[in-house]
């Protein structure tokens, strides 16, 4: 699988405002998100441990789903939001928050677009790529699609902006590609349980209307980080550690986000005027990203047969499926 990024991230933007189509894959069949994000990562429980341990619990949101038809697990009502639910519990991923940022993608001049927190604005390359913190999710990513025959975010962009191929240059699944995390398997693991749904009168209202406070993120991200795979089992000490480290988080990425949210124009509105990745992101210890040269010169040293080829670069580019649509993990 050879993906060519350069000048896209289409998969870490939601680039909806600036879609003729505005495509929505993640909003199709009986569970919608409660939130607006698109392309939004969940997270595995020990990514979302190791997000706390870096201080980062700040850049963490939860996903819940409406539950428009009812299901075999049993929904659960609050704020008179019908939730997707687990035995009772409404169930939920943990993702990484996605502010407005200035950025060209596709060509673009500068527009505000939301983009994952992690996203460098002004390269479109991922700050934590091939760290330890880069998710599971986005290096497998559009691998898993290709396997399932799911289209992937590659194709939605080279069907708005660009040619067949000119994104997802070589549609051969890797070799190995990990499986996927779904239905039981992912309970506990990537899909979570809200254990006491009386807790979140007024939560879910603000959710639904993308005002959740710190405390709100918080609560949802302790749960996970307690949670046992395979079970809804949550362990209380650790929740309640796990809750404080998130609300004490202080991080470059939850200070941009704040600093992101209060300049930005509406989604699509011009952005020339905007203040840089490095003023907003960099000066408060965000890692920089390589840029694309360097990302060229290292392909081509690895391969000089590849001199001439389109690079693969940072960014969701080493496979990512769409396991958006609910706790079930359908595919988009
Ligand atoms: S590749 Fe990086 S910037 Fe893109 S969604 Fe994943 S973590 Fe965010």
């Amino acid at each position: 699988m050879r993906v060519n990024c350069e000048g896209c991230a289409g998969c870490c933007v939601d680039w909806r405002p600036v879609a003729p189509g505005s495509p929505d894959h993640e909003r199709r069949g009986p569970r919608r998100p409660l939130d607006d994000a698109y392309n939004l990562v969940p997270l595995t429980r020990d990514e979302v441990r190791g997000f706390l341990d870096d201080g980062l619990g700040d850049a963490l949101v939860p996903r819940l789903w409406h539950d428009d038809a009812g299901t075999a697990t049993g929904s659960v009502t609050v704020d008179g939001v019908d939730l997707a639910a687990l035995d009772g519990r409404p169930a939920f991923f943990v993702g990484l928050r996605t502010p407005p940022k200035p950025v060209a993608p596709f060509d673009l001049d500068r527009t505000w677009l939301r983009t994952c927190t992690f996203l460098d604005p002004e390269t479109l390359q991922c700050r934590i790529h091939g760290d330890e913190r880069y998710p599971a999710e986005c290096a497998d990513y559009p691998g898993h699609n290709l396997v399932l025959g799911v289209e992937t975010e590659c194709e939605r962009v080279e069907a708005t902006h660009g040619d067949p191929g000119e994104r997802l240059v070589d549609a051969e699944p890797p070799p190995g590609q990990r499986g996927l995390l779904l239905g039981s398997h992912a309970v506990g693991a990537k899909v979570f349980a809200y254990p006491d749904p009386d807790e979140l009168t007024g939560v879910i209202h603000r959710l639904r209307r993308g005002e959740e406070n710190p405390a709100d993120r918080a609560r949802f991200v302790a749960v996970a980080a307690a949670s046992a795979p395979g079970t809804l089992a949550v362990d209380d000490a650790r929740r309640e550690a796990a809750r404080e480290a998130a609300l004490a988080a202080d991080s470059w990425a939850g200070r941009a986000i704040d600093e992101w949210t209060a300049a930005a124009a509406g989604p699509g509105e011009p952005a020339g005027e905007a203040p840089t990745g490095d003023e907003v992101e960099v000066d408060r210890g965000a890692p920089r990203t390589p840029g694309w040269a360097a990302v060229r010169a290292a392909s081509d040293a690895d391969d000089p047969a590849n001199a001439d080829a389109d690079a693969p670069g940072p960014g969701r580019q080493d496979g990512r499926a769409d396991e958006r649509d609910g706790p079930a993990g359908g595919n988009g």
